[in-house]
């Protein structure tokens, strides 16, 4: 998506991923090799300006530690859910003591779309969860009763200058991403704009370029960061056709020290992801104003492989057409 942005603005791209049948192919040229191959990098950097990423979880320093990016919260004073590194039983055991339960225990590295994680409800599952993920460092946070899900999404250019997207509200089904709506009908303008106020802390004290997502807890009108994650964010997929700019073209713009380009909306929006199937096409196609989005992905239980978006002017109900998008998809009414 950031490619298919960035050829309407005339750049080049070279992809690399480890996947050989990475769907990037199917758009330009790919360098399939492990992220350590030096030859293979050298390859891929042969004549290229600028390289940029789109998933975290690379060989390098980044926010890739829920561990380190949760002090790093508590540093800039953005609220977190109580928390602790757990490297034993013991350290498990004293958490559960001082946080109490319920309490979500995860893998400090690698862990994404609710991967390496265990949720403990009462004290008999500590051993359990210990077991489960024990052997790679862990944290262990509060299970919070939030009452939404939010997500920031900005994005920082070379100069320090920023723009922000109105939060956003995610439902999360098994840890996966399967709704956003923007704006979050759920945020008053004071709540939102505590949200970007911390999604600006991170990117400022990280001077960070390009295009960054703070999710966000919201429990009784509180705002409570979960994770950060630095790049371009499904939750901002919505931006292709509801905002003026999308995330993808301000993403380039930044790593480019191109002016950012306006977040304002087109409408009211709701975004799908679409899991493990393929869904029939004329049925999403036939509803008004859907755009569907496939990535060309070999479907697979749990595996995002397109998503569907519907952008409605302000004041006009989005719900029927979107209730038509979710019976196509084959959703259950638990992602309304
Ligand atoms: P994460 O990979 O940290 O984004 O977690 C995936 C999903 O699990 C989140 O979007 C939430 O729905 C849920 N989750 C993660 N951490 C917590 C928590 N501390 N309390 C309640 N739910 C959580």
């Amino acid at each position: 998506m950031l490619a298919l942005a960035g050829y309407q603005l005339g750049i080049e791209f070279r992809f690399f991923d480890p996947n050989a049948g990475a769907p990037v192919g199917q758009i330009g040229q790919l360098i399939a090799a492990d992220y350590g191959d030096q030859a293979a990098l050298e390859r891929f950097l042969e004549g290229v300006d600028v390289v940029t990423y789109e998933f975290e979880s690379i060989p390098v320093s980044t926010a890739q530690d829920r561990l380190l990016e949760k002090q790093l919260f508590t540093d800039l004073e953005i609220p977190t859910p109580p928390f602790a590194a757990v490297d034993n039983i013991q350290d498990l055991q004293r958490a559960a003591a001082r946080i109490g339960l319920p309490l979500v225990l995860k893998t400090r590295r690698m862990g994404y779309d609710g991967k390496g994680q265990a949720v403990i409800r009462d004290a008999a599952s500590l051993e359990a969860a210990w077991e489960q993920l024990g052997g790679s460092p862990l944290i262990v946070e509060q299970f919070v009763e939030f009452q939404h899900e939010l997500s920031v999404i900005g994005a920082r250019d070379t100069a320090g200058r920023e723009v922000f997207y109105p939060p956003i509200e995610n439902v999360h089904r098994e840890g996966i991403l399967r709704k956003s709506t923007a704006p979050a009908p759920s945020v008053s303008p004071e709540l939102a704009s505590v949200a970007i106020e911390y999604c600006r802390r991170v990117m400022d004290r990280l001077s960070y370029v390009g295009v960054l997502a703070l999710e966000l807890f919201s429990a009784d009108g509180v705002l409570l960061a979960n994770e950060m994650a630095p790049r371009v964010h499904n939750s901002g997929h919505w931006t292709i056709e509801g905002a003026e700019t999308s995330q993808f073209e301000n993403h380039l713009r930044a790593v480019l020290s191109l002016p950012l380009g306006a977040t304002t909306l087109r409408g009211n929006t709701v975004m799908f992801n679409i899991i493990g199937h393929i869904p029939p096409m004329d049925r999403v196609v036939a509803v008004d104003g859907a755009h569907l989005h496939l990535y060309g992905k070999a479907p697979t239980e749990k595996r995002k492989v397109g998503h569907v978006t519907l952008v409605a002017p302000a004041g006009t109900d989005l719900e029927p057409r979107a209730s038509a998008v979710r019976a196509a998809l084959g959703l259950g009414s638990d992602v309304s």
